[in-house]
C-alpha cells in the first residue's frame, strides 16, 4: 500500500491536495439540531516526494485532550517542510463529544465502539463512517491518541497487536518503555484499520480533561519516531539508540475492597511488590482502616485520582513484566528526559531537537 503511483491525486472529501502542499479540509458532519454547521478539522501535509500516509488522530473520546495538543506541536514542527509521503492530522475526531466535554457522543454511544460504522447507522456510526471513508481509506499508517479516563491517569504507553510484525515494529519505534500487547476491542478504530491491513497504534497518556506536559512531549516524540522509522523524517541526530521497550506479560486491576475515603500511597510508574502497600480506606471518620495490598509485583500504569471510592472500583492498573525493576529504571530516564522541570543539557530533548 505505502507505493501509491508519484503525484496520484489526493483527495479528502473532495478536496485535492497536491504535492507539497498542506491543506485544512473540514469533513462535513451532521449539523447540530440548533442549526449549526459541524466538520471534523483535518489538516493534510503533503510532501513533494511520495511516501507512507500517516493518520494522527485525537479525542475520539471527546475528553482526551492530549493528543490535541500533540498534534498541534506536531503541525509546527519545521521539519514537516522536507517531509516524504503524507501527514494527515486530525486533531479532534468527536466533535461533539469534545464541547461537551464528554467521551461520548451526543445519543450517548462510544464512537471506539462504533466503527467500521455505516452511512446509515447511529450517530456514532455515521461518524465512524465519515472517519474511515476520508481518513483510514486515504492512509497506510495511523496512530490513535488517547488519554485515561475521566480521574483516572495513565503511565504513556503504546497499546499494539505486537503478533502483527509491522505494527510491532511501529510500537518499538515510538519509544515509550511500556508495551501493551492489546486484543482488539470489538468495533475499535484500530480494529477497523486491522481488517484494513494498517498498522496502528493507540498512544494512551496522562488523564481525561487535563493536559499532562511529560504525556504530550512522549508523544511529539513518539510520533516523530514512528514517522522517522517510516521514512517520513531524516533519521534522527540522536547519539544514544532508544532503549529497547518492554512487553507487558500481562495487566490487571487492584480494587476497591470497601467503600470509602482512599489515599493512594504510590505514583504512577512506582515498581510495587507482591504485599506491599499501596494506600489506606477508610471511612470519612477515620474510625475503620483499610489497607490496599499488592496482590502481586509489577509496574503501576494505571491509577485513580479520586480518593473517592465505592467497593469494587478500580485503583489501580497493574502491568506485569519479566523484569519489573529494569522497567522501573527505565520509565526514571523516560520521567527525566520529558520533564519540563528536570535539567536537560541545552535544552534538549530525546532526539536532539530543541524544545520548542
Ligand atoms: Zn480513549
Amino acid at each position: 500500500m505505502p507505493g501509491a503511483a508519484a503525484g496520484a491525486p489526493f483527495e479528502i472529501a473532495g478536496t485535492r491536495v497536491a504535492p507539497g502542499e498542506r491543506v485544512t479540509v473540514d469533513v462535513p458532519l451532521p449539523q447540530l439540531y440548533t442549526h449549526a454547521p459541524m466538520a471534523m478539522p483535518v489538516v493534510v501535509v503533503r510532501g513533494r516526494r511520495d511516501g507512507p500516509r500517516l493518520f494522527v488522530a485525537a479525542a475520539v473520546h471527546g475528553d482526551e485532550l492530549n493528543g490535541v495538543e500533540i498534534i498541534r506541536r506536531l503541525l509546527a514542527r519545521p521539519g514537516l517542510q522536507r517531509l516524504r509521503g503524507t501527514l494527515i492530522a486530525v486533531p479532534i475526531v468527536n466533535v461533539y463529544g469534545v464541547i461537551q466535554h464528554s467521551r461520548y457522543l451526543p445519543d450517548r454511544r462510544d464512537l471506539n465502539r462504533a466503527f467500521p460504522g455505516s452511512e446509515r447507522g447511529s450517530m456514532a456510526a455515521r461518524l465512524a463512517h465519515a472517519f474511515m471513508t476520508e481518513i483510514v481509506a486515504n492512509a497506510t499508517h495511523g496512530i490513535d491518541l488517547h488519554t485515561g479516563a475521566v480521574h483516572r491517569d495513565n503511565l504513556p504507553q503504546i497499546r499494539a497487536r505486537l503478533d502483527d510484525a509491522p505494527t510491532a515494529a511501529l510500537a518499538r519505534a515510538f519509544g515509550v518503555p511500556v508495551l501493551i500487547d492489546a486484543n482488539l476491542r470489538d468495533g475499535s478504530l484500530r480494529e477497523a484499520a486491522a481488517a484494513l491491513s494498517i498498522p496502528m497504534l493507540l498512544y494512551e497518556a496522562g488523564e481525561a480533561l487535563r493536559y499532562d506536559e511529560v504525556a504530550i512531549r512522549a508523544g511529539v516524540q513518539g510520533v516523530l519516531n514512528v514517522m522517522r522509522a517510516l521514512g517520513m523524517l531524516a533519521p534522527s541526530r540522536r547519539r544514544r539508540p532508544l532503549p529497547e521497550p518492554f512487553v507487558a506479560r500481562s495487566s490487571g486491576w487492584v480494587r476497591a475492597p470497601e467503600s470509602g475515603i482512599f489515599r493512594a500511597q504510590v505514583p504512577l510508574g512506582a515498581h510495587i511488590e507482591q504485599g506491599e502497600r499501596l494506600g489506606v480506606i477508610s471511612d470519612p471518620i477515620g474510625a475503620a482502616e483499610v489497607a490496599i495490598v499488592a496482590p502481586g509485583s509489577g509496574i503501576v500504569i494505571g491509577r485513580t485520582n479520586l480518593p473517592l471510592v465505592h467497593e469494587g472500583e478500580a485503583l489501580y492498573h497493574v502491568a506485569r513484566f519479566a523484569d519489573a525493576e529494569e522497567v522501573a529504571e527505565h520509565l526514571e530516564t523516560f520521567q527525566t528526559l520529558h520533564d519540563p522541570d528536570a535539567e536537560i543539557p541545552n535544552g534538549e530533548t530525546t532526539d536532539g531537537e530543541t524544545i520548542e
